[in-house]
């Protein structure tokens, strides 16, 4: 220990919140793997990430602008902003950007949910971050078992809002699951929810749906006054770790997020980064065609193999385990571990007889299915 480490017994009042607080669980890293294990090749299909890296011109753009990390970002993220407006076709005032649309998750429920009164609802499983910063913030979570199919449950979804009902978060495609409800399911959604409640529908993954029109509300913003569509750079565009999301919302909203948004939350650099990528129309075609290619040989090869997959409109596959399998979900996980194939299990979201694997490199992808017959054929 240091000598100027506070002494870690000292009795320490926080908020009972916080106390209890679980972090999220992330993926395991490359590194860790390769320690634990002594590999040198591991392949991390794990957290959704492009398998393609970072685009060239992304990275040149970065080069250009190192020099600039001294400074401060100008306030509001304009150029940015004035970017992902004319690449959505939408007036620059429904935008905010953030520190990774988990900033904007963040957001939104301590905008709209009052601590000890408010509520949110979700659907369970569904991505832990709505649930994890209610729960910072004091905030009730009404959640809804998913169908047995993935499916959502609309009815019973629906019933659960009331008057204190600040925001219903949906996922679309889904995470883990990888469906994408149909359009006309959302827009019925939005027109039933109370007055004061907020659909807030997370896209993260709608670039890799084959008609985003079949399924996102996002380009009929102006029939839905109470309707958040939430975006990221993490998934198709490949910079995850520079952390660069963005909501879509009613102005007046977003004049409140940008309000109480830490200044400078969103840097130069994932600034520059971002609007670069909007405009590479080769990396975004290049990384959408490898993930639908890689879905297909992934569904097809894990078929194969008597792992039952569930149909996904995302850049990764959910997997069951069949009954009759030597190993359970966790077994297989620590099997591929040991073969440098980092997957997700599944524990966190409530199911652990199943797995999710992201999609990979042709090569990746490959390496993984690999590892998986030696285990399945012993
Ligand atoms: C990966 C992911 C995000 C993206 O989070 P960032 O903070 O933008 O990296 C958001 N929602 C879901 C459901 C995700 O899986």
């Amino acid at each position: 220990m240091t000598k100027n480490a506070a002494p870690s017994s000292r009795p320490c009042e926080v908020r009972a919140a916080v106390a209890d607080f679980a972090p999220y669980t992330a993926g395991r890293s490359i590194d860790e793997i390769k320690e634990q294990y002594d590999l040198t090749q591991v392949v991390k299909l794990a957290s959704n990430e492009n398998p393609l890296g970072v685009s060239p011109v992304v990275q040149r753009v970065l080069r250009e602008h190192a020099g600039m990390a001294f400074r401060y970002p100008r306030s509001g993220n304009t150029d940015l902003v004035r970017t992902l407006a004319e690449y959505h076709d939408i007036p620059a005032d429904h935008i905010v950007v953030g520190n990774g649309s988990d900033e904007i998750i963040d957001l939104l429920i301590r905008v709209k949910a009052e601590p000890g009164k408010g509520n949110i609802l979700t659907f369970k499983p569904c991505f832990s971050m709505y649930e994890l910063q209610a729960k910072l913030c004091g905030v009730e979570m009404r959640q809804t078992p998913l169908n047995p199919d993935f499916t959502f449950p609309w009815d019973a979804y629906l019933s659960q809002a009331d008057e204190n009902t600040g925001l219903a978060f949906i996922t679309s495609p889904d995470n883990p699951s990888g469906y994408a409800p149909p359009v006309t399911e959302l827009e019925a959604a939005a027109r039933s929810l109370p007055e004061q409640c907020l659909l807030v529908v997370d896209e993260a993954y709608m670039d890799f749906t084959h008609d985003q029109k079949k399924y996102s509300l996002l380009e009929r913003l102006r029939e839905f006054p109470n309707l958040v569509i939430l975006r990221t750079f993490s998934k198709l565009f490949g910079l995850a770790g520079l952390r660069l999301g963005y909501g879509i919302m009613p102005p007046y909203l977003a004049d409140y997020l940008w309000r109480v948004r830490l200044p400078f939350s969103v840097n130069i650099p994932a600034e520059v980064a971002g609007i670069a990528a909007l405009r590479d129309d080769v990396f975004f075609r290049a990384t959408y065609d490898a993930t639908l290619a890689g879905r297909a040989y992934l569904t097809k090869e894990l078929e194969n193999l008597g792992f039952s997959v569930h149909p996904s409109q995302a850049n990764f596959l959910m997997f069951q385990i069949p009954q009759d399998f030597a190993l359970d979900a966790k077994g297989l996980f620590e099997e591929l571990l040991k073969r440098g194939v980092i997957i997700r299990p599944l524990t966190s979201y409530g199911l652990p007889d199943r797995l999710r694997v992201s999609i990979g490199r042709e090569d990746e992808n490959r390496f993984f299915i690999r590892a998986l017959q030696e285990i399945v054929n012993g």
